[in-house]
């Protein structure tokens, strides 16, 4: 089997609902317009007629002449099975092309190996589970009581955990916490993402209020290469820390913060870190020093589907991240991943990604196909 194809459809991604993770304040969405986006349906085709697909996102109009000229010219031709060959190839591109952009040719190539071995990628990287829970990952809501009200929602649906995005304005973000954590009871989990919000003396006096709220997690409380304040800072605290979702960048970033003892867990995403074939390796080395490799949301559906087989087929990876709201985070499958009554994701059965692509809307919305 060999690769005789590889192209790129471009398509609008329209009416995304107004949302941030990372306004500064109280972000209110009321009277805010939509907005429309981009994403890049990738397509690998074999010459027995096998396709494998992903979504490129991130910046689709810039990663996709990358993708085409420095990627592409090393896959055409090859066997799309010797994924690791490619892998190391591709990465020796990696002062001109971004992770996300190898992670979404990777991608395809696994959804590839699945279909031509008639198996779902979990069961190719070897099957831990088929289920894992799921937690509601907030957007920036305008006021204390708007995340209260959405995190008693999504426990009332049986969810099994809440991640704040909250202000990133420190004594704002405890009352938050304070109040999330009385309205929804010590038993409901809860983790706090401060998307890189705060400076050392912040960091800490929040990381101390949410360890006493018996949070799950502290994501990102400092910036995201300040692996001198993360060591001092996981020093002075006992919550599990966790830093490393940014910046986009390869398996090999994770060392130093191994072994400065910077961070509990390890995070990363197929677009952030390269693919599943990243991913895998980051996990396993995680796992090799007894620490979590907690998989992001993956910015787009099919990303998150290839997330849901990478967390199936992993033991180190307790949740499995829905960031809201959904409509700034599905588009372009017939059948999105929705969360059972019990608050669980479940890993598809079918071959290879094992989703169905909308390719009518993919084609009502294309703005351009390249080659
Ligand atoms: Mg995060």
């Amino acid at each position: 089997m060999k690769i005789d194809d590889l192209s790129i459809t471009l398509f609008a991604w329209n009416d995304i609902p107004p949302h941030s993770y990372l306004g500064r304040g109280p972000f209110d969405p009321t009277g805010q317009p939509s907005r429309t986006g981009e994403l890049g349906l990738v397509t690998i085709r074999t010459d027995d007629g096998i396709e494998g697909h992903s979504f490129l996102g991130m910046g689709t109009s810039l990663g996709a002449p990358a993708l085409l000229r420095m990627l592409k010219p090393i896959v055409m031709g090859r066997d799309p099975l010797a994924r690791e060959q490619l892998y190391q190839e591709m990465l020796e591109r990696r002062l001109v092309v971004q992770p996300w952009v190898v992670g979404a040719v990777d991608v395809a190539l696994w959804d590839i190996a699945g279909k031509a071995a008639g198996e779902p990628i979990h069961r190719l990287l070897g099957t831990y589970r088929e289920k894992l829970p799921a937690y509601a990952s907030s957007e920036q809501q305008p006021d204390v009581e708007a995340y209260v009200e959405q995190a008693q929602s999504y426990q009332a649906a049986g969810w099994q955990g809440y991640k704040i995005h909250p202000f990133r304005v420190w004594r704002d973000d405890i009352r938050i916490c304070r109040a999330v954590r009385e309205a929804v009871g010590n038993d409901f989990p809860l983790m706090l993402d401060s998307t890189w919000g705060y400076d050392y003396p912040q960091a800490l006096r929040v990381g101390k209020v949410i360890e006493e709220l018996d949070f799950e997690w502290y994501e990102d409380p400092l910036g995201d290469q300040d692996i001198y304040n993360y060591t001092k800072l996981r020093q002075q605290l006992r919550i599990p820390i966790m830093a490393t979702e940014f910046p986009g960048a390869w398996y090999d970033s994770f060392a130093p913060w191994i072994h400065n003892r910077a961070t509990d867990y390890l995070r990363g995403d197929v677009a952030l870190k390269g693919g599943i074939t990243g991913c895998l390796k980051a996990a396993h080395l995680a796992e090799g020093f007894g620490m979590n490799f907690e998989i992001h949301h993956g910015g787009n559906s099919l990303n998150n589907v290839a997330h849901l087989h990478l967390s199936a087929a992993i033991r180190n990876c307790e949740w499995f991240e829905v960031l809201l709201p959904a409509g700034a985070q599905k588009v372009g499958l017939v059948e999105d991943i929705e969360v059972d009554d019990e608050g669980y994701v479940h890993a598809p059965s079918g071959p290879g990604l094992g989703v169905e692509i909308d390719f009518d809307l993919i084609e009502r919305n294309k703005t351009a196909e390249q080659r």
